[in-house]
C-alpha cells in the first residue's frame, strides 16, 4: 500500500508466486483451499500452531514453505456467520488489501466452508480493497520511485469464487460505489484554494461524460431567484458563489425524483463571528454534504440505478472582509421568510435553506435528504460514530436508519419539536440563524425545517463524520466519503423499480 488494485473472478487461480488469502469462519472447521495449490493443507498445520480461532478481523500471515506455489498465505477470520452482514465483506477486502504488503500477485479464496458466498458478496470483497486503497497523494511530490513505499504499484488481484460470472455482474455495481466515495474523499481533502465554489461545480459538471444532466446556477441567476440567505453568506467572498443541480434520469420518465442536497462551503472561516485559529484548517472540509451528494450522483449514474434523482450542492466561501454580511443584518430567502444574522459562522443552514426550498418548488420530489457539516455541536453529541439524523418523516426516518445499519454509515436519531422549534424565533425577523449553545444541532435543523413544508425530509449532520474519524479497515482518508454508501444502500433497499 498504496498501491492500484486490478481486478478479476476466476474459478481457480494460477499458482505461482504471491500471496494467497483464505477466509475462515469462527470454530474449527479449515479453511477452503485451491485443489492446486492446497493452502489449506498448509494452513492447517501453522493454525494449530498459531492457536488461530477464526474470530472477526483477526489474521494468520504464513509464510509459505518452500514448495508451496505461493510465497505467503494469510487466513482472514470473518467471526459467527450469524452475524455477518453486507458491511463485513467490505471489511474481508480492507484486511485483504492490507496484508498484501510487498505482493503484486494474490489469489483471494472467498468461498469458505459453511458459508455460502454469492456473487454480491464476491464483489464487495472487491469493493473493500478499493476503498481501502485510496490515498490523498497528489500534492507529495516525492513519490513515483523516489521512496520504495510511496511508488503506488498494480497489484493483479484473483478473486476465486465459485460463481465468477454472478461476481462480475455485481462488481459493475461495487466499481460505480468505490469511485462514488472515492470522488467524494478526493473533493474533501483538496484544499481550499484549489477547490472553491466554482472549481467544485466544474467537478459536478464532469459528471456530464456518466449521462448526468447537469446546470450551474451563477450568483445573477440566484439573485434572480431572489436566494438572499446564500448570497448574504457569499458576499465576503472574492471567489462567486454556484448552485449545481444534477439530475440523473434512470426511471419512468413520469416518476417523481427523490432529491439529495448537500452544504458546499468550500472553506469558512466563521465570516465576521471568526472561528479561533486552532483547527481552522480543518473548515476545508465545511463542504463534505456537497461532497456525499456528488459522489452519490456519480454512483447512482455509473451503476444506472433504475431511479430518478436529483443532486442539488450549494456552493460558498464564508470570508470576513469588507463586504461581508454582519451580526444583526436581516436577509430574506427565496421562501420570502426573513432571517436576521446573530453569527455569521452559523452559515450552513443559510446556504441549505435557499437549496431546499429551490428543489421543493422546482422539483416537487417524494422526499428530499440533505447532508451538511452543519454544527460542531452533533460532535459533542454522538462524536465521530454516527450522524444525526432529524426528520419530519417516521418512514424516511426508518429507511435511513435501516440503510445505516447494513452500510455500517450509522445514524443515531435526533428530536425535533415544536418547543425546540421557538428557540429561533427572531425579535426583528421571522427567524434567526442561531438559537446559542444549547441544543445547537436541533435549532440548526428547526431552521431547515421551516423551508421544506410538507415535503418528507431528513437532514443529516455530518460535522462528525465526513471528516477526521478514526480510520478502519476500508478508510484511511481524512476525508471519509461519508455518505455516498449509505444513501445508495437506501436508493436500492427502497426506491428503484
Ligand atoms: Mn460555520
Ligand atoms: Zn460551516
Amino acid at each position: 500500500m498504496p498501491a492500484k488494485f486490478q481486478i478479476s473472478f476466476a474459478k481457480t487461480a494460477r499458482a505461482d508466486g504471491g500471496v494467497a488469502i483464505l477466509l475462515k469462519l469462527a470454530g474449527d472447521q479449515p479453511p477452503a483451499g485451491a485443489s492446486d495449490a492446497d493452502p489449506a493443507g498448509i494452513y492447517a498445520k501453522a493454525a494449530s500452531v498459531a492457536e488461530f480461532s477464526g474470530k472477526n478481523s483477526s489474521i494468520l500471515d504464513i509464510v509459505a514453505p518452500h514448495g508451496s506455489p505461493f510465497d505467503r498465505i494469510a487466513v482472514l477470520g470473518l467471526g459467527k456467520p450469524a452475524g455477518l452482514v453486507a458491511y463485513d465483506w467490505l471489511r474481508v477486502g480492507g484486511i485483504a488489501a492490507a496484508s498484501v504488503k510487498t505482493a503484486s500477485k494474490v489469489a483471494i479464496y472467498v468461498d469458505a466452508p459453511g458459508i455460502a458466498v454469492d456473487g454480491e458478496k464476491a464483489a464487495n470483497v472487491a469493493l473493500g480493497m478499493l476503498l481501502r486503497a485510496y490515498s490523498f497523494d497528489s500534492y507529495k511530490t516525492k513519490k513515483k520511485g523516489e521512496e520504495d513505499d510511496k511508488a503506488v504499484k498494480t497489484v493483479n488481484v484473483t478473486i476465486v469464487t465459485a460463481d465468477p460470472a454472478a461476481a462480475k455482474a455485481a462488481f459493475v455495481a461495487a466499481q460505480a460505489v468505490a469511485d462514488g466515495v472515492n470522488l467524494a474523499r478526493e473533493l474533501v481533502n483538496l484544499p481550499p484554494n484549489v477547490l472553491g465554489p466554482v472549481e467544485f461545480a466544474a467537478k459536478a459538471k464532469e459528471l456530464e461524460k456518466l449521462g448526468v444532466e447537469v446546470d450551474i446556477l451563477t450568483e445573477k441567476e440566484m439573485k434572480k431567484l431572489g436566494m438572499g440567505a446564500l448570497l448574504g453568506v457569499a458576499q465576503g467572498s472574492v471567489k462567486p458563489p454556484r448552485i449545481a443541480v444534477m439530475h440523473w434520469k434512470g426511471g419512468k420518465s413520469k416518476e417523481q425524483p427523490v432529491a439529495f442536497v448537500g452544504k458546499g462551503v468550500t472553506f469558512d472561516t466563521g465570516g465576521i463571528s471568526i472561528k479561533p485559529g486552532a483547527s481552522m484548517e480543518d473548515m476545508k472540509g465545511d463542504m463534505g454534504g456537497a461532497a456525499a451528494v456528488t459522489g452519490l450522483m456519480h454512483t447512482l449514474a455509473a451503476r444506472k440505478a433504475k431511479v430518478n434523482a436529483i443532486g442539488i450542492i450549494g456552493l460558498v466561501e464564508n470570508m470576513p472582509d469588507g463586504n461581508a454580511q454582519r451580526p444583526g443584518d436581516i436577509v430574506t430567502s427565496m421562501s420570502g421568510q426573513t432571517i436576521e444574522i446573530i453569527n455569521t459562522d452559523a452559515e450552513g443552514r443559510l446556504v441549505l435553506c435557499d437549496a431546499l426550498w429551490y428543489c421543493k418548488e422546482t422539483y416537487k420530489p417524494r422526499f428530499m435528504i440533505n447532508l451538511a457539516t452543519l454544527t460542531g455541536a452533533i460532535l459533542v453529541a454522538l462524536g465521530n460514530l454516527h450522524a444525526g439524523l432529524f426528520s419530519n418523516n417516521d418512514e424516511l426516518a426508518g429507511q435511513l436508519l435501516a440503510a445505516g445499519e447494513e452500510s455500517q454509515e450509522k445514524l443515531w436519531r435526533m428530536p425535533l419539536s415544536k418547543d425546540y422549534d421557538k428557540i429561533i424565533d427572531s425579535r426583528f425577523a421571522d427567524m434567526k440563524n442561531s438559537g446559542g449553545r444549547h441544543a445547537g444541532s436541533i435549532t440548526a435543523a428547526q431552521f431547515l425545517a421551516r423551508y421544506v413544508g410538507d415535503t418528507p425530509w431528513a437532514h443529516l449532520d455530518i460535522a462528525g463524520t465526513a471528516m477526521g474519524s478514526p480510520s478502519n479497515e476500508i478508510n484511511q482518508s481524512w476525508g471519509s466519503g461519508y455518505g455516498v454508501r449509505l444513501l445508495d444502500q437506501l436508493v436500492r433497499t427502497n426506491f428503484e423499480a
